[in-house]
């Protein structure tokens, strides 16, 4: 074997493993111990789990910081002020700051990740070709997938249609889409239609920002399920954000959630953003405008959560951690019983895991050996403590080490 894994917990039970692994494969799961190999790793008791996933995020606009940037803090000014940067914006400059939130994302043991590209007129295809360099240059450290995302709108206009199938023929991977950019929910409809047309013609995912708003009146989600089994698109489809729901009535989310469970839509909730831009304009009591987490997970719907921002016009903090992303989760949807926790913490590993329909994911023989060894000695700690990333390892090699040491000077 080329690398030996001793001493780590599983993730899902808290037994005591060994891991073997070749040609970056997990080729034994074992409570005996392993034959030696040429690399080993003592991970002393800490958790083993397969490496994380970032399923929500914005290469292009991350770290461009001016906390005056944005005034009001609504998405709405978010999107004005980013409309007037992109149109100048530096590809080079794009790809160094892309590649600070890349790799900081990957020494917290994300391996696959998503990134959505602002198609419209005045960003054209530049962005695209930026993000295309960028997962170009990281190709042998994580998995991207780029996501052509038409920010403002396509039934609205034309021209945005035609960028849209050029991106997905010049190295977009996913489909995207804003339905609620659109002037009304007809054109949400048309806006939704095209897109399956995309992906139907690329055989290709879809990953759309879904109602991020928490005006009632927009259930594209509705739509986009409708579309999703009219054209077999199960499992294929995710829906980001779906803040609206927040404020619909309940027998209006209990007709939609069966169907996006029917659909086998992943929704992705980006609770850390959706807590800072929804609601604003409320008084008491305020909106909290995430998605109905609870109620998703008692439907059965795949429910991860995603970054999404990282210190830019939209949110000015971030970390590139999924599993502090997960604990904000749990706080804005209170998630707190023992099966909310376990729940909790696989949102950015199994459930994301599933947007990107990964059949080798996990622990056991025959996956893929992306891992990552976590200070961690259960769910509620991984959270709780969101602690070291010890070993973050990319089929079967290491990639980082993360130890923090405590000097505890008060000891003789
Ligand atoms: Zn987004």
């Amino acid at each position: 074997m080329d690398l030996v894994i001793r001493n780590a917990r599983l993730d899902k039970t808290g037994e005591p493993v060994e891991v073997g692994i070749s040609g970056g494969i997990i080729t034994a799961v074992s409570h005996e111990s392993l034959p030696v190999a040429e690399k080993e790793i003592d991970a002393q008791g800490a958790m083993i789990s397969p490496a994380l996933v970032e399923p929500h995020f914005h290469l292009e606009n991350a770290l461009i910081w001016d906390g005056a940037l944005n005034h009001s803090g609504t998405l709405h000014e978010a999107i004005q002020v980013y409309g007037a940067i992109k149109k100048d914006m530096s590809l080079d400059d794009l790809v160094r700051r892309a590649s600070i939130a890349l790799e900081t994302t990957i020494a917290y043991g994300v391996q696959w990740f998503r990134s959505h590209i602002d198609i419209d007129r005045t960003a054209q295809l530049n962005l695209l070709r930026g993000n295309i360099a960028v997962r170009e240059k990281f190709k042998d450290l994580i998995d991207i997938q780029l996501i052509a995302f038409p920010q403002m709108g396509m039934a609205r206009d034309p021209q945005v249609i035609d960028l849209m199938w050029q991106a997905m023929d010049n190295g977009a991977d996913v489909v995207g889409g804003m339905p609620h950019a659109e002037n009304d929910m007809n054109d949400a409809a048309r806006h939704i239609e095209i897109a399956f047309e995309m992906a139907r013609k690329h055989n290709a995912d879809i990953d759309m920002h879904i109602d991020e708003t928490d005006n009632p009146y927009w259930h594209s989600l509705e739509l986009l399920a409708d579309q999703t089994i009219a054209n077999g698109w199960h499992g294929r489809v995710s829906a980001g954000h779906c803040c609206a729901m927040s404020a619909w009535d309940d027998a209006m989310a209990e007709r939609i959630i069966a169907k996006v469970a029917e659909a086998k839509i992943n929704v992705i909730t980006m609770a850390p953003i959706n807590l800072m831009l929804e609601g604003r304009a409320d008084s008491h009591p305020k909106r909290r405008g995430i998605a109905r987490v609870k109620e998703l997970m008692e439907a059965g719907v795949n429910v991860s959560c995603g970054q999404d921002d990282l210190q830019n016009m939209f949110y000015s903090y971030g970390n590139m951690d999924p599993l502090e992303v997960a604990l904000i989760t749990a706080h804005a949807a209170h998630l707190r019983s023992p099966a909310e926790i376990e729940a909790t913490f696989d949102m950015p590993r199994y459930h994301a895991a599933q947007n990107f329909r990964l059949q080798n994911y996990g622990i056991f023989v025959g996956a893929r050996a992306n891992l990552v060894i976590i200070d961690a000695n259960s769910a509620v700690d991984a959270l709780r403590r969101q602690g070291d990333r010890r070993y973050v390892i990319r089929d079967g090699r290491v990639l980082t080490e993360t130890q923090t040491h405590i000097h505890r000077h008060y000891e003789a």
